[in-house]
């Protein structure tokens, strides 16, 4: 970041206390931090960890995670439940953190959970947000998600990952 995000001067380097030198906009009279969006997604396990929910969403055939962007104030595991929640209408019965990688196209890092949720019943979910939903056995899951996806990435890092 060369500028103010703010006002558009130019940043000088400053030193910040136990931070080092960071970039500072003499005009605003503030440090300016690296800019950049978070949100999560997540590989949806049923209750025994057999099969994987995949998504379609925005009229495209990719299956893809559930994901969404963290709000402000919210840490990124009440995201997790909550976007499970909206886009699902499923509870989150037990949640873990898998693997972050940074997605330059939105300026994104994206935080990868697994989690497994209460019931397997479609029924509730959000028809205004997704076109489809369905549960693929877990080796079908890596085959049928979209190529060359950052979702793909955090799928096959897990079940490369199970024991
Ligand atoms: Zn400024």
């Amino acid at each position: 970041m060369k500028f103010c995000y703010e006002c558009g001067t130019e940043l000088v380097l400053r030193e910040l206390e136990d931070e080092g030198m960071i970039p500072f906009c003499e005009s605003c009279g503030e440090y300016r931090f690296p800019v950049f969006s978070t949100a999560v997604s997540m590989i949806v396990l049923n209750r025994d960890k057999t099969e994987i929910l995949l998504i379609q969403q925005y009229g495209t055939e990719n299956n893809v995670l559930v994901a969404g962007y963290v709000n402000k104030g919210e840490n990124a595991e009440e995201a997790a439940a909550r976007e499970i929640s909206e886009e699902l209408g499923l509870e989150v019965a037990e949640l873990g953190y898998c693997k972050s990688e940074y997605f330059p196209k939105t300026n994104t890092l994206m935080l990868n959970f697994r989690c497994t949720v209460d019931s397997e019943c479609l029924d509730g979910i959000n028809r205004k947000e997704i076109d489809k939903a369905e549960w693929f056995p877990l080796e079908k899951a890596r085959e049928a998600i979209m190529p060359d996806s950052l979702a793909k990435r955090f799928l096959c890092n897990f079940l490369d990952n199970l024991q």
